[in-house]
């Protein structure tokens, strides 16, 4: 199988950003010094922020192929799941931590693993579980009831590889 090099329809302005998640099935993979990850069919939600070179654009690039080095915890999780929606805010501040905050109090989410992707601050961690995936709908409410003046949260849909501004059954 070849890797065709994805292009998201995002710019490469900084900002932050979810990954939506897609696991269709069970599976244990490595996640680096975490040790093993049990993966469980649902959706998973990771959060980030790109503000070095590349942006928002250059970092969901890297989330989409998959690693040869794994980098990050979610470098090693990608193995096992399929991105199935972006959702990015080119917000000047790192709006990451209260994304994670936020997601955390959502109904139905729950903690997978604590510390992942929270090396480098004081979340409980930066990964989320749902048996359903969360509603952008629901979070851009959220986000509206706790920050006045974000930007707006956009989300790139993925499909079958290809990337569209609407979901698609
Ligand atoms: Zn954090």
């Amino acid at each position: 199988m070849t890797s065709v090099p994805l292009f998201p329809p995002i710019s490469s302005q900084p900002g932050t950003y979810a990954l939506i998640l897609r696991a269709s099935r069970g599976r244990v993979v490595q996640i680096g010094r975490l040790g093993l990850f049990t993966i469980r069919p649902g959706s998973y939600v990771y959060v980030g922020t790109a503000f070095g070179p590349g942006g928002l654009r250059g970092r969901v690039s890297h989330h989409l192929r998959l690693a040869s080095r794994p980098h990050w915890h979610v470098d090693y999780l990608r193995r096992g799941l399929e991105v199935s929606e972006v959702w990015y805010s080119h917000d000047p501040h790192r709006r990451e931590h209260l994304w994670a905050a936020l997601l955390r109090e959502t109904a139905g989410c729950s903690v997978p693993v604590r510390g992942f992707g929270a090396s480098d601050c004081r979340c409980e961690c930066h990964l989320f579980f749902f048996d359903s995936p969360p509603s952008i709908d629901g979070f851009r409410r959220c986000l509206r009831r706790t920050v006045r003046n974000h930007s707006p949260v956009r989300v790139a849909y993925l499909h079958r590889g290809k990337f569209s501004r609407k979901r698609k059954a």
